[in-house]
């Protein structure tokens, strides 16, 4: 999460009660870290950083503050709000819930709730119920006899402004999606690495999938598993792109400037991106990289869209462990990605 620093200074100062739980302050010459409420004196601004957490501020090695309690019960307390505010966002999707009536069932102000809602889950409260209509929509389309129904079953009143969100964050329109990819012509091609064989696939937007395996078979039954309907073509060598996602599957080179069409989940290319983050050499258990985007109690949801991603490697999903440090799973086998480890891990010493 972004913190605005100066807007958070001005909250300090005005011991503003409404930002309490949405971040603290620590203060550098006490070692002491406080809510934006904190009676205290107000320190030096020099002194003074912002975390987005309680749990960020001790991890810098803060110490809560005696008079205000940053970190205990009230902060698990707006959580429970929080928390509670999203379920009843998607429990009521067929109808679009006022701001000042989710806020008075949970019992909190509509701009504390716009606020804290936002600096936990990345999302105001209306955004998140839109991206959840929208991952509904994508689950209903397969199975509805067209897509007006998908829409209305999703919670959605009128099409036309769908049609054009829709489009934008599947990378294909409702009805290419609905057919499993009909339409979207995929070029792809098989080379060695290795981790054994290698099926680079693009559309006309960027990467959409790097999958690795024993044999070109086997990664094209992958592929058609990931794009049933999709026109699959097999180029007989890679092309610069494609070589560009060799040389940073191999390590070689980094994958950042690399086009990606990954479509997904709002929340999966949220977890994605942060996967992008993570530096080569180093790993997260899945709760760090929940906690980095502002949703802790989402670790299981991220082991899955780990498990989900369609890129190797250019995706870093392998620098991800269980919070014991154990490998955990992967996607294209563990000993592939203690492999890709450990290799990583010589390249960062040298
Ligand atoms: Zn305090």
């Amino acid at each position: 999460m972004i913190l605005d620093a100066e807007k958070a200074w001005s909250a300090v100062l005005e011991r503003d009660v409404e930002r309490d739980g949405s971040f603290v302050y620590a203060v550098r010459s006490t070692k002491i870290y406080c809510r934006p409420s904190c009676p205290a004196r107000r320190p030096l601004r020099e002194n003074v950083s912002f975390f987005p957490a309680a749990q960020q501020a001790e991890a810098a090695g803060f110490r809560p503050c005696r008079r205000c309690h940053p970190g205990a019960e009230k902060e698990r307390s707006l959580d429970a709000k929080l928390a509670r505010a999203r379920a009843l966002l998607e429990s009521e999707l067929d109808r679009t819930l006022p701001l000042g009536e989710l806020a008075a069932r949970v019992g909190l102000s509509a701009s504390h709730l716009q606020r804290a809602f936002k600096a936990r889950y990345g999302l105001s409260p209306r955004a998140h119920a839109a991206a959840l209509r929208l991952e509904r929509f994508k689950r209903e389309l397969p199975r509805a006899r067209s897509v007006t129904e998908a829409l209305y079953d999703a919670g959605y009143g009128s099409s036309r402004a769908l049609y054009a969100r829709a489009a934008e964050s599947i990378g294909m329109t409702p009805s290419a999606y609905r057919r499993g990819g009909e339409g979207v012509a995929l070029r792809y091609a098989i080379a060695r690495c290795s981790l054994g064989k290698l099926l680079i696939a693009q559309s006309t937007r960027g990467v959409c999938a790097v999958l690795l395996g024993r044999t070109a078979a086997e990664l094209e039954e992958e592929l058609a598993r990931e794009f049933p309907r999709a026109d699959r073509v097999r180029e007989p060598e890679l092309d610069a792109r494609a070589r560009a996602a060799l040389r940073a599957v191999e390590g070689s080179t980094s994958a950042r400037r690399l086009a990606l069409d990954l479509g997904g989940t709002e929340f999966q290319r949220r977890v994605w991106s942060e996967l992008c983050r993570i530096p080569k050499g180093e790993t997260r258990s899945y709760r760090e990289v929940a906690e980095q985007l502002g949703s802790p109690t989402s670790a299981r949801a991220v082991a899955r869209a780990c498990a989900q991603n369609r890129a190797a490697v250019v995706v870093p999903c392998h620098r991800v462990l269980r919070a014991d440090g154990a490998l955990s799973g992967y996607r294209w086998g563990a000993s592939r990605k203690r492999r890709l480890l450990a290799r990583e891990k010589r390249g960062s010493k040298a």
